[in-house]
């Protein structure tokens, strides 16, 4: 009988929930899958933001975002939800998954892969961005006032794929002393970025996307993934297009860093391409990159360092996470904060005496935060544009 009531019960809740959670609560199977995608949390005109500190210099970096948010007093609450990354269970990322999925945006810092645990070990930070099917990384690679570069006037936007290609985690070694690892690239899925790139660089009012392939070596798929960026182009014909073969691309991107509006590239030219990027505009503390799904968004620094050899010294350099917790507020919709706080930023730059070691300077991160707070309770920056 006790069984009986539970079955009950149980076909009750389905019913009810059928309408919500749709068909597939009815299969099992189907049912582990399902994705139910919550509205945005907001509560009383506040927002809500997962927030995971990761490793290395990212728990001391957020907690400068949390202290500026509550010195300037943006209407956002975080929920923090650590991963232990050398625990072996999934349990802790599949939190972060879920917290993610309830608030619909996070703020994170890079979580630890260590490359000695066994294969089946997958990087915590792609299992997180493939679960949410975070498919669209972008990187806006942009000189910096007061900073010392080789090369002046850089403004690149790069659009990267970011669930497949190279990262598909799908390698094995069925014969011994050979492993064969996967790269997967699909229609539907070039075609969805490149859509992105595209809808972004008319939208941001650029000219001209590049697409980065090796399609003379990967013929099937780079040739693939070329293929659906020139279909995609051809729906936009007030925006040009061109290709570079990638290792071409490095050598121009060292040289003339100028000729570049808009790429577009696969996963592992993405990695490399944007820390190549990241270097020409001063350093992976400056950049600010985030991640982009249909259902959620995702925003870390760009080149995603852990900067273990750096954490807890206030030696680290603050403004990449910063800058990504302004892009956070744009998403949100919440602009006027994010200009301040990225105006603050800016001015805060061009005091040269603040920078921190990895631009040349000797400026703790702590006294970098605490000028941004003196431009921010004096009234405002003067320049908000990046
Ligand atoms: P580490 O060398 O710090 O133990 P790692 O080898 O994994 O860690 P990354 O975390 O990938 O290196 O960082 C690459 C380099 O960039 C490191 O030298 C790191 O110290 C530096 N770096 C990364 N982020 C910052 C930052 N916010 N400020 C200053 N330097 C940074």
């Amino acid at each position: 009988t006790h069984m009986h009531t539970t079955v009950m019960m149980m076909a009750t809740l389905t019913k009810a929930l059928k309408p919500i959670l749709g068909r597939q609560l009815g299969n099992p199977a189907k049912a582990r899958h399902f994705i139910y995608t919550p509205p945005p949390a907001k509560y009383g005109g506040r927002h809500t933001v997962a927030l995971i500190p990761g490793d290395g210099i990212g728990p001391e970096l957020l907690n400068h975002v949390r202290e500026l948010f509550r010195f300037s007093c943006v209407p956002v609450d975080f929920e923090v939800v650590h991963v232990n990354s050398s625990s072996t269970s999934e349990g802790d990322i599949n939190n972060a998954i879920m917290a993610i999925r309830r608030n619909g945006v996070a703020l994170k810092g890079n979580i630890e892969t260590n490359h000695t645990m066994p294969p089946n070990h997958k990087s915590r930070n792609n299992l997180l961005r493939t679960s949410l099917d975070l498919y669209a990384n972008v990187m806006h690679c942009q000189s910096l006032p007061g900073v010392q570069t080789r090369h002046k006037n850089i403004d690149i936007i790069i659009i990267r794929e970011n669930t497949e290609g190279e990262y598909s985690s799908l390698e094995h070694e069925s014969v011994s002393g050979v492993v064969e690892s996967l790269k997967i690239i699909t229609r539907n899925n070039s075609l969805r970025i490149a859509d992105y790139a595209f809808r972004l660089a008319r939208e941001k009012g650029r000219r001209r996307v590049t697409a980065v392939h090796k399609a003379n070596i990967m013929k099937l798929g780079d040739g693939l993934f070329l293929q659906c960026c020139k279909e995609v182009a051809s729906g936009y014909p007030d925006i040009e297009f061109d290709s570079m073969i990638v290792d071409n691309t490095t050598m121009q991107l060292v040289s003339k860093p100028q000729q570049f509006d808009v790429m577009l590239m696969p996963n592992l030219y993405g990695n490399v391409v944007s820390n190549v990027c990241a270097g020409l505009v001063g350093g992976p503390g400056l950049v600010p990159g985030a991640n982009y799904g249909r259902d959620y968004a995702v925003f870390e620094t760009a080149t995603r360092n852990t900067g273990k050899s750096i954490a807890n010294r206030n030696i680290a350099n603050p403004t990449a996470m910063l800058l990504a917790s302004c892009l956070m507020l744009d998403h949100l919709k919440i602009h006027d904060y994010a200009n301040m706080i990225r105006g603050a930023i800016l001015t805060t730059m061009n005091e040269t005496r603040l920078h921190t070691a990895d631009i040349g300077g000797q400026g703790t991160t702590s006294e970098v935060v605490q000028s941004i707070m003196r431009i921010i309770q004096s009234g405002g920056p003067l320049t908000t544009e990046i």
